[in-house]
């Protein structure tokens, strides 16, 4: 596995890859089972797998947890190698970021002005500035995003879609803990009481999965079998919307999807099933 530190390294690297088909895992690191599977599935689907790793200080608000985010390269680097992972690019910020006062990327305002987006002011521009910038430099041909991420990955979609680029989006399921929390990077946040209020969500999760299994398809009375479950935690929000991330009446299947987005005490988790 090649470890590429710096932008000359992976060029040199990229065009050493000729005809190769390639695909891409971008991630911030502190990798578990989801990361793993996002490589799983490039692996399937492409002759080379790079993932980067690096945490990305533009999509970070000034009082989110840039700092304190987890951080582990050498265990992210195991895994990677373990999985057959063919390169790992882990740039600088300086090499990424070297100038102040660049050109950024202001996404969509219709995908923007909610959930996520109105809570994380600036956050999905960060997004879009370092997956493009990836993306130009990388070249792949496929890259490869969770639907845990659910509006991040429909505003990459968008910004593929928008600027012509030349790359197939893939999303990824969610993978869940044995206890079906959503893995994520934060969960290392939550103490044992934290972790037990959390399963609150798999919760809501599983009773809407009945739901539609039963033919429910009022999105209000999705909402409110989520909500009756998620009734002893702080939602930012739970809500039935359909791809361009507006409000439904009726659910339809593979164009609609319930967002989830809890606090509990200082950490957010996000959830999402999609119909
Ligand atoms: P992150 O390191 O948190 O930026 O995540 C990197 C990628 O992994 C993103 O595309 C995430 O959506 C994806 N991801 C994170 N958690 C999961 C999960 N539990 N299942 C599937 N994909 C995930």
């Amino acid at each position: 596995m090649f470890i590429l530190k710096t932008i000359d390294e992976l060029k040199s690297y990229r065009n050493s890859l000729e005809n190769k088909t390639i695909g891409f895992v971008p991630t911030m690191g502190a990798l578990h089972k989801g990361h793993l599977s996002l490589i799983s599935k490039s692996k399937e689907q492409n002759d080379v797998s790079i993932v980067s790793i690096f945490v990305n200080p533009t999509q970070f608000g000034e009082n989110e947890d840039f700092s304190k985010y987890p951080r582990n390269i050498n265990k992210d680097l195991e895994l990677c190698k373990i999985s057959g992972v063919s390169a790992v690019f882990l740039p600088s910020t300086e090499e990424l970021y070297p100038s102040s006062d660049e050109v950024i990327l202001i996404p969509p305002k219709n995908l923007t002005n909610k959930f996520e987006g109105s809570l994380r002011d600036g956050h999905f521009s960060g997004v879009l500035r370092v997956v493009l910038k990836f993306f130009n430099l990388i070249k792949p041909h496929n890259a490869y995003f969770g639907k845990k991420d659910a509006q991040q990955l429909l505003i990459i979609k968008k910004m593929v879609n928008d600027l012509f680029l030349d790359i197939n989006i893939i999303g990824c399921p969610i993978l869940r803990d044995s206890n079906n929390l959503a893995l994520s990077s934060r969960n290392i946040y939550l103490d044992s009481t934290a972790y037990n209020k959390a399963l609150q969500i798999p919760k809501a999760i599983e009773g809407v999965s009945k739901a539609v299994l039963g033919k429910e398809i009022n999105a209000r009375v999705i909402e409110k079998i989520a909500l009756k479950e998620l009734k002893e935690l702080d939602v930012d929000y739970c809500n039935v919307v359909d791809l361009n991330l507006d409000s439904i009446e009726v659910i339809k299947e593979k164009e609609s999807l319930l967002l989830i987005a809890v606090r509990i005490d200082n950490t957010r988790l996000l959830d999402n099933f999609w119909f």
